[in-house]
């Protein structure tokens, strides 16, 4: 009816009227034509009413059918993405000219076209690519997340990279990713490489940074160390003689020994005295050196330098990790011996690495570190060089090898301190200058180093009683023998200098909160000693054999049961060592 109106309304045509002026157009538009021919219809023409009501229709229609056509248009463009084939992903290799790719795509390789439209900056060597039938890169998609980790075994002078791999498999030659290239790699890094085994991608994290070797100045010195007069002259004299007479001990052709082992329950100050050795010595050589001793390709020793790591820390698992520690721990010494600083290596527990096959838990690790570590030490020339200190509380675990002259040869033993040693250990830390109950001073006759006297003597009674309260342990010796062991026996210069640590606490708090100067009262002490044996706190738990064994001083293969005293009551019996 439209088509015919609009011939009807053509210009010029005899329905043409100078009112509509939209008439003088050829539209088609059905709207438009019923608006020119109300336009046309004299006004109240009764007409117009139905041409009104046609238009309201005309007009619901046309919505409707705009609303069909998107609707039609949506599912068109899902039945295309899903009838589309899928885009392959494939991994960049290199950029050999404009608007070109090498590209591996399921691992085959590919010179493919690229997408003028993808960003020239997002190409990257390495990374994703998503690649459509025809095998042109139309996407990047960044460098895939995932993928081995390899140690980097040489980074070639063109940039290559060689990884050697375990279990006599090949070695392979990997490219940079672009992100790698320029930047400086080394023997040992741990490098991320895309998942086909082409591109190495990133460098990861040094792990290597999270062990932890403590290197410190030591400043220690032996007035810091209460009572152990035993080991520390054994240490002096191990330590100094061979400096101070040189000549004496190269006339008996005497091989010097590189260190020493000092072994003892924990907390008894084998660290302390590590410190002291450290801090004792490097004065010692610097003054001997200062004062025109034997020249040396090396420069003068200045001061000294305290590597402390703990064994059990150097153990990795990673297969051939823990080599690397040892070899980068006696780099590092004698890179502070080019310093100028006397190097000294302590190795806490250092059973768990140099331990004989039958201490090592996990398997092969003597086998490798013990040969390694011993031609670490036997590299190094004297004393002057780097001086070595292990530490242990089961030395019987540590391979000999480890223990042969000129090597570690002496061991020292850092016992428990006996009522006269703790009352050194405590006097090192209850100091004259301390603020004391002035109650207690008059009771001394105003001496205060008389009031301190007595509370060492408070605390030495009250830790050594042989009282039902300080029994701690009990435990049965292979000769059948049981035997009772109470706080004094198993007290160490770390639980006294703790005590007087917590007294100390109180005291403070009381002056705080007192707004007075009392100063240390007995009590403070006496509660500290209490509260440090508490029930549970200084003892393993009952499970732990291996952890008993460290605390006592008996042999640990003498001891063939362990129960604690605790809440009063003696445990079951726990039995170790049954097997020998
Ligand atoms: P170890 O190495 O034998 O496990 P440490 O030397 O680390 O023991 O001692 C731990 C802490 O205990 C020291 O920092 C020190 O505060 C205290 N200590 C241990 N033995 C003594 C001692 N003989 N004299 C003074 N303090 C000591």
């Amino acid at each position: 009816m439209s088509d015919h109106r609009a011939d009807d309304k053509g210009p010029g045509g005899p329905a043409d009227t100078g009112a509509g002026k939209r008439a003088s157009s050829t539209t088609t538009d059905p709207l438009e034509l019923i608006e020119q021919c109300l336009a046309s219809f004299p006004e109240n023409d009764p007409r117009q009413q139905i041409l009104y009501k046609l238009r309201h229709s005309v007009m619901l229609s046309a919505a409707s059918q705009q609303q069909r056509d998107a609707e039609f248009k949506k599912i068109s463009e899902v039945v295309a993405k899903l009838t589309a084939p899928a885009n392959r992903i494939g991994t960049l290799l290199d950029l050999p000219g404009e608007g070109l790719a090498r590209i591996v795509v399921g691992g085959a390789e590919y010179y493919a076209n690229v997408d003028p439209r993808v960003a020239a900056a997002d190409l990257k060597i390495g990374a994703q690519i998503l690649v459509n039938e025809a095998y042109a890169v139309i996407k990047t998609l960044g460098y895939d997340l995932n993928g081995p980790v390899l140690k980097l075994t040489e980074a070639l002078p063109d940039g290559r990279l060689r990884f050697e791999q375990e279990m006599g498999r090949q070695s392979m030659i990997l490219q940079r990713s672009s992100d790698l290239v320029g930047v400086e790699l080394k023997a040992g890094d741990e490098l991320r490489i895309d998942p086909g085994h082409r591109i190495a991608i990133e460098k990861l994290e040094d792990r290597k940074a999270k062990t932890h070797v403590l290197d410190e100045v030591p400043t220690v010195t032996w007035e810091q160390i209460g009572g152990q007069q035993e080991a520390i002259s054994a240490i002096r004299k191990a330590i100094e003689y061979p400096l101070l007479h040189a000549e004496t001990f190269e006339q008996f052709k005497f091989t010097q020994p590189k260190g020493f082992l000092l072994y003892g329950p924990p907390g008894c100050g084998k660290t302390l005295i590590g410190q002291a050795a450290a801090a004792s010595l490097s004065k010692l050589v610097s003054e001997s050196m200062a004062a025109g001793g034997k020249t040396e390709t090396l420069p003068a020793i200045t001061g000294g330098a305290f590597l402390h790591i703990k064994g059990p820390e150097i153990l990795n698992m990673w297969l051939g990790e823990s080599e690397r520690m040892v070899r980068d721990l006696f780099a590092k010494a004698r890179a502070r011996r080019r310093e100028g600083a006397l190097p000294f290596i302590f190795i806490d527990e250092a059973e768990s690495i140099l331990g004989t096959r039958r201490a090592s838990r996990s398997f092969n690790i003597s086998s490798t570190l013990v040969p390694m570590f011993c031609s670490e030490m036997d590299g190094i020339e004297s004393l002057r060089d780097v001086v070595i200190i292990l530490a242990s509380n089961r030395p019987d675990l540590i391979d000999p090898a480890v223990l042969r002259p000129g090597r570690i040869d002496r061991k020292i033993k850092v016992s428990r301190p006996n009522r006269e040693s703790a009352a050194e250990i405590l006097k090192v830390y209850l100091t004259n200058e301390l603020p004391l109950d002035q109650a207690l001073i008059a009771e001394r006759g105003g001496d205060k180093t008389k009031a301190f006297a007595s509370l060492v003597d408070g605390v030495i009674d009250q830790i050594y009683k042989r009282t039902d309260e300080n029994r701690l342990l009990s435990i049965r010796l292979r000769s059948g023998q049981n035997k009772v062991l109470y706080r004094g026996d198993l007290v160490s210069g770390a639980i006294l200098s703790s005590i007087v640590q917590r007294a100390k606490e109180t005291a403070i708090d009381r002056m705080i909160q007192s707004g007075q100067s009392v100063g240390l009262i007995a009590q403070d002490l006496s509660d500290a000693v209490l509260a440090e044996f508490r029930e549970g706190e200084m003892l393993p738990p009952d499970d732990a054999a291996e952890e008993w064994l460290k605390l006592l001083d008996h042999h640990p293969e003498q001891v063939v049961g362990v129960s604690s005293f605790r809440r009063g009551r003696q445990t079951e019996e726990r039995l170790i060592n049954q097997i020998i």
